[in-house]
């Protein structure tokens, strides 16, 4: 499957609205073991979306336009369609029905003409339910080139795109490709460049199609193959062969594993932040489930805190200064202590662009992870801007407290 995806919307060009929506789309696709060959963006103006609809059919044969299915007048993504394709378009009744009801639902009178465009539908495509807004999400197939093409036509506000990609668009997708099946994993910690190498070895020559996403918290796995069967044992052996790193078979995110890992253990943690500001107990948080484990946590950016909320002493940070081992430990120590909780992470560091010494350079990181049985100190060097170093720091505080909890 060649998959082009085409977003439409001025605000994307001009840089007032960043695009989501591909990046959604792009993740979402990878689980299913499926890539996105080529993306453009086109202002709402009908002779750029046709031309990239031309430029885009050149390789693919599935093409996914978002945005422009709205009332206004920069909505012209389905009459750009239409006349590419020549394309007959017909009234559904039941979408009539809706979009009456939408509109009455907020206005009086009769639905305007420009309105009642989104009850219109290619004759012999099929339409996307959208709970969340007025427009309808279209498929259709058609021959363009001697080929069959799959076109699919989404809503361009993400709380309309992005539940209709899951309800609607991933089914439709995979019904399209039947005899394939993908199953991805997040080797916790690990380097793209290293999976990579193992995975290639061990599935040398067989057909199983792998493809990584790497992060800040490691590298996601996606192994494909022809049948159930062949899948389960590739992902067995392939976590088998990355160690206790590989989360289970599904486990995408590692906030949603750790909080799993600390549940079992009822265990709850707090933690101590100075150089990423409160970002750890952000990421932590924004994973749903996670108030089970987490009970909050401490912004001590300036020394003064670090003692009065953490009891860090004031020897320890003049003899060894905030960014050392020795202040990551007494405030791990002191979060556990003062916030009351059985775990805790710590984080100190020169996140940059100033504050580097020769000794202590930029991107120097000390992390501390505690529970009831261990403790355990790390120095890091990240290399990169502030945003980087801090980014990075997150992702290892969270992988330093895995690995506490799961050594034996
Ligand atoms: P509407 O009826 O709201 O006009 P629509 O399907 O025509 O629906 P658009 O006009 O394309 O959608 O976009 C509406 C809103 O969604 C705008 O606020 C826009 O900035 C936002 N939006 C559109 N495309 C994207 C995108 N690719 N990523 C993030 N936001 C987007
Ligand atoms: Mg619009």
């Amino acid at each position: 499957m060649n998959i082009a995806v085409i977003s439409s919307g001025t605000e994307l060009l001009k840089g007032s609205t960043v695009n989501t929506n591909v990046a959604f789309l792009g993740k979402k696709l990878l689980e299913k073991g499926l890539v996105i060959s080529r993306i453009f963006t086109v202002g709402d103006d009908p002779k750029e979306l046709y031309s990239a609809i031309g430029t885009a059919l050149e390789t693919a044969d599935t093409l996914i336009i978002t945005g422009g299915l709205g009332p206004t007048r920069d909505d012209l993504t389905l009459e750009a369609v239409r006349c590419f394709f020549a394309l007959e378009l017909e009234l559904i009744p039941e979408l009539e029905e809706k979009v009456t009801q939408y509109w009455l639902r907020r206005h009086t009178g009769h639905v305007p003409k420009p309105v009642m465009r989104q009850a219109y539908c290619p004759r012999g495509g099929k339409w996307f339910d959208n709970p969340n807004g007025s427009a309808s999400g279209i498929a259709f197939e058609t021959e363009f080139d001697n080929k069959i093409r799959h076109i699919y036509l989404l809503p361009g506000p993400p709380r309309e795109f992005e539940p209709m990609v899951e309800t609607s668009l991933l089914p439709a997708l995979c019904a399209a490709i039947p005899d394939e099946y993908t199953a991805g994993f997040l080797a916790a910690g690990e380097g793209e460049f290293q999976i990579n190498q193992k995975m290639e070895e061990l599935f040398n020559g067989q057909d199983i199609r792998l493809a990584y996403c790497a992060g800040a918290e490691g590298t996601r796995v996606f192994l494909t193959a022809n049948d159930k069967n062949t899948l389960a044992d590739a992902v067995a052996a392939a976590r088998t062969c990355i160690g206790p790193h590989a989360l289970p078979e599904g486990g995408l995110e590692l906030v949603p594993h750790l909080a799993a890992v600390l549940e079992a253990k009822h265990y709850k943690i707090v933690t101590a932040e100075s150089c990423t500001g409160g970002g750890i107990g952000a990421v932590l948080t924004d994973f749903a489930g996670i108030s089970s484990v987490f009970k909050g946590g401490a912004i001590v950016y300036s020394n003064e805190l670090k003692h009065a909320m953490l009891g860090v002493s004031e020897e320890t940070l003049s003899a060894h200064g905030a960014v050392s081992g020795e202040t990551a430990f007494e405030m791990a120590l002191g979060a556990c202590k003062n916030l009351q909780a059985d775990c805790s992470i710590a984080v100190t560091g020169i996140a940059g662009p100033g504050g580097g010494t020769p000794e202590k350079p930029v991107g120097t990181v000390w992390i501390a992870a505690r529970t009831p049985e261990k403790n355990r100190e790390k120095e890091f060097h990240f290399y990169g801007d502030r945003r980087t170093v801090r980014e990075r720091t997150r992702a290892n505080a969270l992988l330093l407290l895995l690995e506490l909890l799961e050594e034996r």
